[in-house]
Formats: structure tokens, C-alpha cells, sequence
């Protein structure tokens, strides 16, 4: 009787919350996801993989456990999942993401929908990744309107809406994520569906950079530096160029890279320059890698070293420098 009272319940709220009756991952009536496979199931054990069901495993010692703290080491069964969903491995994360996602756990919506977005363990499909961001929208999570604005502004996955991606970037912005008024401010800047408003785009940046984004203040610099709306000014630039570097923008570390290594606009240091450069290189600027790699082969600031040089090269060609390996050819084969 209980249980009858229960689905009737359940029905109505389902039939209530539209919500649930789209896209996959969904909590319905008696589904769960396998900790251990990540399948979808009804039944009491895994389909797939025969495990019973909530059995996890402990990401601290690999022990199966069914209780809510691992029997061998005693890590609370939350504290692991968490660990697990966003351990960076997809194939020990996606099961427990799959079934974070369902309970509705945000962060797990989100790096769900992103495994579906590059077509990460399951095939790309980019309906899947904006169900599961939208769902994660519609629970007020900022990130979410985040990923999905860049998803209406790159186009690559779905059809380019700049409309929606603004207002994505403007929901997420007014929830405090810094890196949306990047996006908002670059609309202005470029005149994307609104008019073009320079004074306002630096706004947004200045906006973006208290916040916390770091390549706020590097399009801040950029529009002193080039005059956008008011007089150029490298003076102004400069500083804002250093602040967008001392807060990891990779960009603004190779640019300032640059300029100390060359001395253009400001007098040259090569100290300094090379540690930029490293900089940006450790925050994955393969352009920086590339500089590296040029300045160990031809001495420029440090001691020549062809095997130094040879492993900048090499990072840059993993970071996707393509140019990089006719490059390594010739240095390995001696010319
Ligand atoms: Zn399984
Ligand atoms: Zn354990």
C-alpha cells in the first residue's frame, strides 16, 4: 500500500516537473547508475557488471564497500566519490559522475556534459551536454551558464546564437562567475549583438578582473595599449599587462615574455623575460615553448643548450606546434 501511495507520488511530481522527462541521466523512478561500470540500471544488481547496487569502491585503497565509510580505511563514502568524480581520470571518474549527475550534483552535471561535449567515453552529442547543463541552469549553478554560453558563441557543436550566448555569459556574470564578463566585455568590444561600446566593454573587463579573471585585465591592457575609445597609452597598458600575468593569464605572460626578451616598449630583460615565458609555458602556452626552445638553440638570455632546446621543442609539438617537429628532426640529426 505504501508503495503504491509512493508511485502515485511520484507520478504526479513527474508529471509536475518537466524538467525530468527530458534528456538521459535522469533520476527516474528506480533507475541508478553502477558506481563501479557506470551502466544504467533498474534491477538490484549491475546488468553489465553484476555489482550490487551502491556498492562503491574507495579511491583511497580500492576496497568494495556498501557502508557509508570504507571498512578498510575508513574514508567517508562522499569524501571518495567526490575524489573519484573529479580525480581528472575519465575512466575511473565518468561512473560516479554518471550517478552524481543523476542525484543532480551540479559540478557532476557539468563534467558530465562536457565527457559529451568532446565525445570523452561515450559518442559526442551535443543535445546530451545541453540537457545536462541546462539542468544544472535551471538550479541556479553559474558554471553551467558558463560552458553553455560558450557552447551558442563557439558553434562549433550547435548551430552559433549569439543572442543566447550573451545572455547565458550575462546569467552567469550576475551568479559571480569572473571569467563571463571576459565574454561580455569582448561583446561590446566587437559589437556582437549589442551596439559597440568600448566604455562599457572596459567595464566589464575591469569588472572580470576584480573577480578574479586574470584575462580581464589582459583585454583591459589590450585597449589602452590600442586605443580603443580613448587615447592609446602603453603607460596605462603596462601595469594592467603585469596584473593579468601575476594572476596566470598565459596569454599575458608570453606577451610580456616578449617584450622583455626583445625590449619593445620597454627596456629589455632577458631574466625576466625567460621567466615569463616559463610561466606562460607551465600554464600551456605552446607559443612560449616555442620561444624557449629559440632562446636555449641560439643562447638568447641563458647558455646555449641544443638538449634544453630539443625539450622545449618537444613540449610545444605535444601542445599541438606542428612546427615544431621539423624542428626537433633537424636538431636530432645534427644541423
Ligand atoms: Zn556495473
Ligand atoms: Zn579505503
Amino acid at each position: 500500500m505504501i508503495r503504491k501511495q509512493w508511485i502515485s507520488l511520484l507520478l504526479a511530481f513527474l508529471l509536475l516537473c518537466p524538467l525530468f522527462s527530458a534528456g538521459a541521466e535522469n533520476a527516474d523512478a528506480g533507475q541508478w547508475f553502477c558506481l563501479v561500470c557506470g551502466a544504467e540500471n533498474t534491477g538490484d544488481s549491475c546488468r553489465s557488471c553484476g555489482t550490487l547496487r551502491d556498492v562503491w569502491i574507495c579511491s583511497g585503497c580500492g576496497t568494495r564497500n556498501l557502508s557509508a565509510a570504507c571498512h578498510t580505511c575508513g574514508l567517508e563514502q562522499q569524501e571518495s566519490l567526490r575524489k573519484q568524480a573529479f580525480s581528472g581520470d575519465p575512466l575511473k571518474a565518468y561512473p560516479v559522475l554518471r550517478s552524481m549527475a543523476a542525484e543532480g550534483v551540479n559540478e557532476a552535471l557539468c563534467a558530465l556534459a562536457e565527457y559529451y561535449a568532446k565525445g570523452i567515453l561515450v559518442p559526442q552529442d551535443a543535445e546530451t551536454a545541453a540537457a545536462l547543463y541546462n539542468r544544472a541552469c535551471d538550479a541556479g549553478y553559474g558554471p553551467a551558464f558558463l560552458q553553455l554560453g560558450k557552447m551558442y558563441d563557439s558553434g562549433e557543436l550547435v548551430p552559433q546564437d549569439l543572442f543566447r550566448a550573451m545572455e547565458c555569459f550575462q546569467r552567469a556574470a550576475e551568479l559571480g562567475v569572473a571569467e563571463a564578463y571576459w565574454y561580455i566585455g569582448s561583446y561590446y568590444e566587437e559589437g556582437f549583438v549589442v551596439n559597440r561600446d568600448y566604455r562599457t566593454a572596459r567595464e566589464m573587463y575591469t569588472k572580470g578582473g576584480e573577480n578574479g579573471d586574470p584575462d580581464c585585465w589582459m583585454s583591459l591592457a589590450y585597449c589602452y595599449a590600442s586605443g580603443k575609445g580613448m587615447e592609446r597609452s602603453f603607460g596605462e597598458a603596462l601595469p594592467l599587462y603585469e596584473k593579468a600575468a601575476e594572476g596566470g593569464s598565459s596569454l599575458a605572460c608570453d606577451y610580456l615574455g616578449y617584450l622583455y626578451m626583445t625590449g619593445d616598449m620597454v627596456p629589455a630583460d632577458p631574466e625576466k623575460g625567460l621567466a615569463l615565458y616559463r610561466k606562460a609555458a607551465e600554464l600551456g602556452n605552446a607559443r612560449s615553448m616555442m620561444a624557449l626552445g629559440y632562446a636555449y638553440l641560439t643562447g638568447q638570455g641563458v647558455e646555449p643548450d641544443r638538449a634544453a632546446a630539443v625539450s622545449w621543442y618537444e613540449q610545444a609539438a605535444v601542445a599541438g606546434r606542428t612546427d615544431a617537429v621539423a624542428i626537433i628532426r633537424r636538431l636530432k640529426a645534427g644541423d
